[in-house]
């Protein structure tokens, strides 16, 4: 890229690296700010996978500026007709209602992810931002004056440049200075969707979908080391299914504990996309009462449509900056979350719009301030929310439905309000000047 510094002399030159949640958001943002963005994936286009996914009313607050709210509009309309989660024990005996607070009609939504996914790229498409597939990042560098990649051996530069290439972030290292990888939680999920037309030779599995036309329905059973999530999506026509265990849950596995053989024994991948035997997922609700319901909906499960992976966390890294401070780690890049908070991809969403507004207020003489700026802003509420993820996967797994200490109760969503009334923007706006004189100038 040459500079577009001579055009527009005060425009932000910024490259984003991974087209994400994360990624796409940052593009969408930066460029509604005024700033110039060039965004690259690896990947030859657009390809996200996985099931649902929820965004809260914290991400909505961002989402719904774009297009005057055509985008929130085209989201919700792909959202699953629910308005409450019943959480079930094993034995079938109904537990707790959980009204889905911040994620109903009008307030969010649980949305298919790569539909979600598809939402956001096409709105970029339609802002004209450069977005460029197919261009493997390899290498990052930084001076005092700008950043940039090398991408398929072409050097590359700009002011600043914003890493959110996932999980398995190649940028951390590059960025951070350490290696820092992800960590196995000793959990492992099962994930699946697909068409409820496969569902429709099979009557035990009618409970699901029959009755319940125009409306959609999730529904959790948890159990000692076993939850298993299953619902609707688009009205009926979609059927999730998901089943987190831990990985040495299965009987014939309990008396070893080391995670790394067991890794080997059931042969789950760190990746998303390992395509599994639905088999196996069965295998760990065998002993439960209520496994005639589910047992179904598992095998109705078109080939290469479940996918088994290693539920992984990370402390949180020491910071998201490079030493010279021109370079960020956003969206999983820097802080994944667990599967069972619910908050990964809003957290993404916050990512992005806030470090679009420091960038904004920064401007291009301040690039390195809007980057401290950003992660100052964003650091601790993201280490609070992946703590509350720890705990919730905590009560999960262990399950003690009968428990007298109501805290160890095993709980779907203890999202407290904080999480979803918070606007990223608002506050980034309101804060971003105190911040910044607070700033030690000696890491400049
Ligand atoms: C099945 C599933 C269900 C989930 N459910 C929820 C939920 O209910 N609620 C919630 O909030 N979150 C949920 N999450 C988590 C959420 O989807 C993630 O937190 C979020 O998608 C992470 O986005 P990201 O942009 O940071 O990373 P990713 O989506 O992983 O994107 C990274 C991108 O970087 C690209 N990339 C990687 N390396 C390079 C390179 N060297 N060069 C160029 N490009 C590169 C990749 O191709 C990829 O497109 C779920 C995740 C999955 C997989």
């Amino acid at each position: 890229m040459t500079k577009t510094e001579k055009d527009r002399p005060e425009q932000v030159d910024i490259i984003i690296v991974g087209l994400g949640i994360a990624g796409l958001t940052a593009a969408i943002e930066c460029h509604r700010n005024g700033h110039n963005v060039i965004a690259f994936d690896r990947t030859p286009s657009l390809l996200h996978v996985g099931d649902i996914f929820s965004i809260g009313s914290n991400a909505v607050s961002v989402i719904r500026h774009w297009e005057d709210g055509a985008v929130s509009s085209s989201l919700n309309e792909a959202r699953c007709a629910i308005d409450e989660i019943q959480i079930f024990d094993q034995t079938g005996k109904l537990q707790d209602v959980n009204n889905m607070e911040g994620y109903r009609d009008g307030e969010g939504y649980v949305v298919n992810r790569a539909e979600a996914i598809g939402i956001f790229f096409e709105y970029a498409q339609r802002l004209g931002v450069d977005l460029r597939f197919g261009a493997n990042v390899t290498d990052y560098w930084e001076d005092e004056h700008n950043a940039g990649i090398f991408v398929d051996g072409m050097r590359i530069e700009a002011d600043c440049v914003i890493a959110t290439d996932g999980i398995h972030s190649k940028a951390r290292e590059a960025i951070c200075g350490t290696a820092v990888t992800p960590k196995k939680t000793g959990s492992a999920i099962y994930r699946s969707g697909y068409s409820a037309e496969e569902l429709s030779q099979t009557h035990a599995a009618e409970w699901l979908t029959k009755g319940k036309e125009g409306k959609d329905q999730l529904y959790h059973f948890i159990g000692k080391d076993v939850t298993f999530l299953v619902g609707t999506g688009r009205r009926g026509k979609d059927v999730y299914w998901g089943c987190m265990h831990k990985v040495y849950s299965h009987p014939g596995l309990r008396h070893i504990r080391d995670t790394k053989s067991l890794q080997s024994l059931h042969d789950v991948s760190e990746a998303w996309l390992q395509v599994s035997d639905v088999t196996r997922a069965l295998k760990h609700i065998t002993s439960w009462e209520v496994k005639h319901r589910l047992e179904p909906i598992i095998t109705s499960t078109p080939q290469g449509k479940c996918f088994d992976h290693l539920v992984l966390t990370m402390d949180p890294l020491p910071s998201w900056l490079s030493k010279k401070n021109r370079m960020i780690l956003l969206g999983d890049a820097a802080h994944p979350f667990l599967p069972n908070t619910g908050q990964g991809a809003n957290q993404c969403i916050e990512d992005g719009a806030t470090v679009a507004i420091c960038l904004k207020l920064a401007g291009k003489s301040g690039v390195t301030t809007g980057l401290r700026v950003a992660e100052r802003l964003r650091y601790q509420r993201v280490a609070k929310i992946q703590e509350l993820g720890h705990k919730m996967l905590e009560t999960l797994q262990n399950a003690k439905w009968e428990g007298e200490n109501a805290e160890e109760t095993p709980t779907m969503v203890t999202r407290p309000a904080w999480i979803c009334s918070h606007d990223c923007q608002q506050h980034a706006n309101a804060e971003f000047h105190k911040v910044a004189s607070m700033l030690d100038d000696s890491k400049n």
